[in-house]
Parts: structure tokens; C-alpha cells; sequence
């Protein structure tokens, strides 16, 4: 039996209970069970389940931290914290989000326009708006007509020139000015894969000297009151609190002397994202505990603080990936088990077949559990040299065709019979038999960090559970590219069931996909975002709701900007009415496949 490492990644949300992977909330419904009510009505392909109390809970869990070390320490500030749009701008992740983060003030990051956009219309009155990211004069002015509709908003510049637009709006409009925040280039960098986003030749912020010449220019125009806020992000997904205490001490210190120089009104340190995910399913990557993180911020600038006689700043965070990853899991049916065509039914041995074919044929008949590793090497060192035999014409085709369902009838007898007593045995040899699973998504769509990055998600069967699954499996997606491969890693190993999927379904699932993956998953092959659905409780019983299906092939043309009609017409010219009204239902579907159970 396995547990796919659920102690390690999944933090309680999930349970394994009966065989089935089930939510470990209210009446802890189980994921299958959703799934099929979904595909009831008749919403097929792969579902992305979004789970709004797993938001809340990291929110929750964020003030909590943050306000435990502030008491503990009794500190002066306050912790503020916004939500970064990039990580996730869907409306059915963020609305429950902006709801769930209101008691606590929570505020939203944007960092181009359609982000500030959102932000402006979303964004609760009261609660923070930052802007990151590269400005031109028109976003510098959206942000200003923001603070005149009464947001706390406060726009983070990331170079001089930004600064320069700033006070020419400042001077060309008599709207309110938004707050001023300066993103510091630090000289200790990050950790982890992105450590890109810090450090002395990091892509954003303002060096020391260009620091100085901003307060000048505040100083020159009057406008030192404007400045507030200290910015920095060193990277996404640190794995150790090293890095951070480095940069807050730096960062700590450019915030006093600052105040020493005259910035009255400057009040707060944000230190951006970077909290990690815990994604392995075989040992913890984090080297610190949540806690532990929160109270180094703190106990870091109180003493900063103390030492330099300037008054506690508050702590804005920005943290992304650690509030969303967990609340969207990806459930995908499996379409097909690439040994499946390998029945004994489809051997046509010959009266007589080659001297190998025959040995072949008599290691499946006399194959027993002892015999059973020794005769699978067997077998594919004999199908190797078979292989060879049809590239020189010594074989035919339905000599070669028995060979490999031979072999691939030895290697699952013998994972059946070696099951029992000797899995370990199986695990050594597991590069020469992996199983291929055919996925219903797209890697490219729905998990387009591995693609890119190679970022691993945890994924485990959603069913099958109290059995031991058996095959060393390599994923393939839908995709018609060899890309679109989760190939078996016999360090981080996969195993899956060995399924007849003529006679049952299995659906894997995909968990922590919450962040970054839905906007940067691209529609290669055209296949668009999966149908998604929230997931919500109602006096403790499961309720599915929003459901958004996936797009329908017409539509993904459009948006590519073929024109419709032209399509259309084009399709009809030589079908009678009949034939193009079914194609043109076709049209309307999406272009996932549909060969699974109902
Ligand atoms: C991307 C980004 C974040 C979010 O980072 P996470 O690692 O997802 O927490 C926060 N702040 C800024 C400025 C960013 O660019």
C-alpha cells in the first residue's frame, strides 16, 4: 500500500479513507464521488476542483503567524499582507479569496494594468492595494485615480524614471496621490529557483546611490511625505530563512536611515512573496517551520529598529504561491494503459515459430514466484534481440508482434507473482518495465511549470487505494508532442495500478496546482483550460458550484482570430444539412477527448 506522501505535502486537507482520496472538512466528502457527480452532467475531459476553505485556511494561517510574533515579541507595527495577482487572477480562486481575507484587511498586488484593473474593482475599500512591476505614465495615473476612489493604494517604483512620472502626474492632475513605496536592489539575493528576483544584479529596484536621489527628488518637489514603504522580493519558494534574514537586515537598515534622513511618513517594510510549498511526495524541502519564518521578521526588525532609535515599521507580505497552490486540484481521467493491447488473445504463434518466440512462449507457461525476476530479465534481453532480428528481416511481423505480447505478458505475471513477497526486487529493475498511462489533459495547459521548470506536483490515483499499486508509471498527456510526458524518475518513483479500464476508471489527481498554473498553461495543440468547478460547504455538506466549462473548440478559434462565420461556411459548402448539423455540434464541444466511462 501506499500513501503517496499525503503525511508530507497534503498539511491535513486530504485523507485517505476506504480506498479513496477524500477532504478532510465538514462531512469529508470524497474526490470520486465529486467527479462523477460532475460528469453526470455530462462535463467530460479533465476537472480542475477549486477548494475556496483551503484559501481561507492559508490566509488564516498567515495573520496568525505574523500576529503570534507580533504579540510575542511585542511588537509595534502591524502585519499587512496583500495577495499578488500574477499567482492567480481567475474569478472563481479570487472572489472567495477577496471574502475570505476582508476581516482581516487583506489587500490584492498588481503588477501590469489589467491586474491594477481588477485590483481597483475588487479590492475591498480599506484594505491595500501595492503596484509592482514595470510603470508607464498611464498605469502611474490609473493608480492615482484609484486613491481617488478611496483605495489605500501605494505604488512601488522600481527605478528613477518611474519616480520622474510620478511627480509629473502628481503635478498635471489634482487627484490624490497614492502612496510611494521604493524597491530596493539588495545585495543579498535569494534562494531557490528564483532567486533572480534579488540580489545586486537582480532585474528590479533601486541601488543605494539611485535610493539617495529619489529622497532628493521627494525633497526637491515636497513630496518626502508621499514615501511609506520599503519594497523588496528575493524569489519565489525559499527553501531556507537564511536568504530572508540577510535581506531584511539590509533592507531593515536602508528603512532607517531613511527615517533618519527625513522620511516622517515612512512606515513599512514589505518583504514580497517567497514562502514555499511543500510539492515533494518523498521528503520535506522546507528547512524552517511557518512560525519560526515569522518571528525571525519580527525579532529582525525590532532590533533594527532599537538599535537605530526609529519606530517599528509594519510588515506587508506578498506571498502568492503559499496561499494559493493548495486550493486547486486537477482531476484527470486515465484513457488508456499502453500494455493493454498485449492480451494473450492476440498471440498467433506459428506451428512453428523462431527458437527465441518458443523460449519466450515456455518462461510464460513455466514462470512461478521464484522464477519470476530472473525469467523478466529473460524476457527482455530475448525481446531486445528479437527486435534486432526483425530490423534484419529474419522474423516477420506476427513474429515480432508475439514477442512483444510475450514479454509484456511475463513482465505483468511476474509483477503478480513477485507482488507478494518481493517488491523491492521489482522496484531495481523498474526502468525496463514502466507502464505508460495516456492522460486525458494537456501538460502544457494545465501543468505548464513541469514543462518549463520541471516543478514536480504531487498526483496519486483518487480511487484504488487499499490496493498495492504495481506499475512503475510514465505519464503521457494527450498532447501530440514528446513533451507532454511525466516520465518515470526512479528517484522521486511513481507507481499507479494496473487498470482495466475496460472495466473501471481511474482518475489521477494533481494537487498544489493553485498557483501560477492557470494563466501560464497555454494552449498548445489548442486545448484550453479544464473545466473548473468550486468546491464549497454548506452546513457541513458538500455543495459544487460555478461550474465553467471548458471552451468549446469555436471558441478557442476565435480567440486565435480566425473569423467564425468563414470557418462555418467554409465546413458547409459541400455537406448536406444533416452531416453539418452534427459537425457543427462537434464544433461546439471542447477538445478534450471522450473515450472514458460516462
Ligand atoms: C511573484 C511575486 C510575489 C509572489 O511570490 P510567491 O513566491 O508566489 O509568494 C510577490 N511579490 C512580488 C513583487 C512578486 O513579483
Amino acid at each position: 500500500m501506499e500513501n503517496y506522501g499525503i503525511d508530507i505535502w497534503a498539511d491535513d486537507n486530504f485523507l485517505i479513507e476506504d480506498g479513496v482520496v477524500k477532504i478532510n472538512y465538514a462531512s469529508k466528502p470524497a474526490l470520486i464521488d465529486m467527479v462523477k457527480e460532475i460528469r453526470a452532467q455530462d462535463f467530460k475531459g479533465p476537472l480542475l476542483f477549486r477548494f475556496p476553505h483551503l484559501t481561507k485556511k492559508q490566509i488564516d494561517k498567515l495573520y496568525t503567524l505574523y500576529n503570534n510574533a507580533i504579540k510575542e515579541y511585542n511588537y509595534n507595527g502591524k502585519f499587512k499582507a496583500v495577495f499578488p495577482l500574477k499567482v492567480n487572477q481567475l474569478p472563481n480562486f479570487l472572489l472567495p479569496l477577496v471574502e475570505s481575507g476582508h476581516k482581516y484587511g487583506y489587500g490584492l498586488e498588481a503588477g501590469s494594468k489589467a491586474e491594477l484593473f481588477l485590483a481597483m474593482t475588487y479590492n475591498k475599500i480599506g484594505a491595500p492595494i501595492t503596484v509592482n512591476g514595470f510603470k508607464d505614465k498611464e498605469m502611474i495615473h490609473l493608480a492615482f485615480i484609484a486613491k481617488q476612489m478611496g483605495h489605500d493604494i501605494t505604488v512601488i517604483i522600481e527605478g528613477l524614471n518611474e519616480l520622474e512620472t510620478m511627480i509629473e502626474v502628481e503635478k498635471e492632475t489634482s487627484l490624490s496621490t497614492p502612496n510611494l513605496g521604493i524597491r530596493v536592489r539588495l545585495f543579498n539575493s535569494g534562494s531557490g529557483a528564483w532567486a533572480k528576483s534579488g540580489g545586486i544584479d537582480s532585474k528590479f529596484g533601486l541601488s543605494s546611490t539611485e535610493i539617495l536621489e529619489a529622497f532628493e527628488m521627494l525633497e526637491d518637489n515636497n513630496l518626502t511625505d508621499i514615501l511609506t514603504m520599503i519594497h523588496f522580493h528575493i524569489g519565489s519558494s525559499m527553501n531556507t530563512i537564511k536568504p530572508l534574514k540577510n535581506a531584511l537586515k539590509e533592507s531593515g537598515h536602508i528603512y532607517a536611515e531613511l527615517k533618519n534622513l527625513g522620511a516622517n511618513k515612512l512606515s513599512a517594510i514589505n518583504i514580497g512573496g517567497g514562502l514555499s510549498v511543500e510539492y515533494s511526495q518523498f521528503q520535506r524541502t522546507a528547512q524552517y517551520h511557518l512560525q519560526e519564518f515569522a518571528n525571525d521578521v519580527i525579532f529582525t526588525l525590532k532590533n533594527i529598529a532599537r538599535q537605530k532609535g526609529v519606530e517599528e515599521p509594519d510588515i506587508f507580505t506578498e506571498s502568492g504561491r503559499f496561499i494559493s497552490a493548495s486550493s486547486t486540484v486537477l482531476i484527470t481521467p486515465v484513457l488508456e494503459l499502453f500494455s493493454a493491447e498485449y492480451e494473450a488473445e492476440h498471440l498467433r504463434l506459428k506451428e512453428k515459430n523462431p527458437p527465441l518466440i518458443e523460449e519466450l512462449n515456455a518462461l510464460f507457461q513455466d514462470i512461478n514466484s521464484k522464477t519470476a525476476l530472473e525469467y523478466m530479465h529473460d524476457s527482455i534481453d530475448h525481446l531486445e534481440s528479437l527486435l534486432k532480428l526483425f530490423d534484419l528481416g529474419y522474423i516477420d511481423l506476427e513474429d515480432r508482434s508475439n514477442a512483444e505480447i510475450l514479454t509484456n505478458l511475463i513482465i505483468k505475471k511476474a509483477i503478480w507473482l513477485l507482488e507478494v513477497d518481493d517488491y523491492d526486487e521489482l522496484k531495481r529493475i523498474d526502468n525496463k518495465i514502466q507502464e505508460k498511462y495516456l492522460v486525458n489533459f494537456s501538460i502544457f495547459q494545465s501543468l505548464p511549470d513541469f514543462w518549463g521548470i520541471k516543478q514536480q506536483f504531487p498526483v496519486m490515483p483518487i480511487t484504488h487505494l487499499d490496493k498495492k499499486p504495481t506499475r512503475s508509471a510514465s505519464l503521457w498527456d494527450i498532447t501530440c508532442d514528446s513533451d507532454g510526458e511525466i516520465e518515470f524518475d526512479p528517484e522521486k518513483p511513481l507507481y499507479l495500478h494496473d487498470v482495466n479500464l475496460d472495466k473501471e476508471e481511474y482518475y489521477l489527481g494533481f494537487f498544489h496546482v493553485g498557483a501560477y498554473q492557470d494563466i501560464l498553461g497555454m494552449r498548445h495543440n489548442l486545448f484550453s483550460h479544464p473545466t473548473e468547478v468550486n468546491v464549497v460547504f454548506e452546513n457541513n455538506e458538500v455543495k459544487l458550484e460555478k461550474i465553467l466549462e471548458s471552451q468549446k473548440i469555436i471558441d478557442i478559434l476565435e480567440d486565435i482570430d480566425y473569423d467564425t462565420k468563414e470557418i462555418k461556411d467554409i465546413l458547409k459548402q459541400n455537406l448536406d444539412d444533416n452531416t453539418y448539423k452534427i459537425l457543427k455540434k462537434y464544433l461546439h464541444d471542447n477538445s478534450y477527448l471522450k473515450t472514458t466511462w460516462s
